[in-house]
């Protein structure tokens, strides 16, 4: 089956000479969980901006549900993003002036929804997220826990390929933060895809699959059955 996402050998370089990424290779399966962890500096953002097709690898391939992404034109690019891709941030990124129903239907608008099919999706996907009772609530009337919920709904309203979640529950307390964490474990249960990019190393340690960057290298896979074991196990003492 062709993975949800493979990266092969992907260097990214920055102006002034910064190697972000060196030599990175990274395959996802549909049903994954896994974490990218690392510390500050070790190129995570780099790799979600480049997973994400917000910028073009140096070198190597990006590829989402087969398609190479520096082969597609802008427009097809802006599609495959809308269409095949969810983003959950940590600073959830709502619009204020919008109910949570209305939020969650912004995640349809790059995808070719009808527009009287949106909202109906929209309230739907916030019952997945424990969020039926607050849909006409706006951002400014929810909890941080339950502003990222509606986040995360947007995310996952348009059945996408792979969700990339950047430090879901950075903002929110530990009680929230461990809410978030179950909820998108329960999402990958009904098989959603999810990519979570953190630097806590506990958050990391309770998922499926963890891959950890180093200085841009991947430097432990979990889910790499070749050397798995060892190198993780090395890394974690
Ligand atoms: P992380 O998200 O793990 O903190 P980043 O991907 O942000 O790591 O950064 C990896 C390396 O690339 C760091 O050394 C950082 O300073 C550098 N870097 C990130 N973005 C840029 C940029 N736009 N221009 C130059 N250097 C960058």
């Amino acid at each position: 089956m062709t993975p949800v996402l493979a990266l092969r050998s992907v260097t990214k370089r920055y102006p002034g000479g910064v190697t972000a990424l060196d030599d990175v290779s990274l395959q996802v399966a549909a049903g994954e969980l896994l974490a990218i962890v690392g510390p500050s500096g070790s190129g995570k953002s780099t790799l979600l901006h480049l997973v994400g097709t917000l910028d073009l690898p140096s070198s190597g391939t990006v590829e989402i549900d087969g398609q190479d992404v520096s082969l597609l034109p802008d427009r097809r690019l802006s599609a495959l993003r809308g269409s095949r891709l969810g983003f959950v941030f940590q600073q959830f990124h709502l619009s204020d002036g919008l109910t949570a129903t209305e939020n969650v239907a912004t995640g349809l608008l790059y995808a070719g929804v009808r527009r009287k099919d949106r909202r109906p999706l929209a309230v739907e996907a916030l019952h997945r997220v424990g969020l039926g009772h607050r849909t006409d609530h706006r951002p400014s009337e929810l909890s941080g826990g339950e502003r990222q919920r509606v986040a995360i709904a947007r995310a996952v309203v348009n059945n996408p390929a792979l969700v990339l979640a950047d430090e879901p529950t950075g903002a929110l307390d530990t009680a929230n933060g461990l809410a978030v964490l179950e909820l998108l474990r329960e999402l990958n249960r009904q098989g959603t895809t999810i990519a979570l990019i953190t630097h806590d190393r506990d958050i990391a340690a309770s998922l499926p699959r963890r891959v950890e960057l180093r200085d841009g290298r991947i430097i432990a896979d979990s889910g790499d059955q070749a050397t798995a074991t060892v190198q993780f196990s090395r890394v974690e003492r």
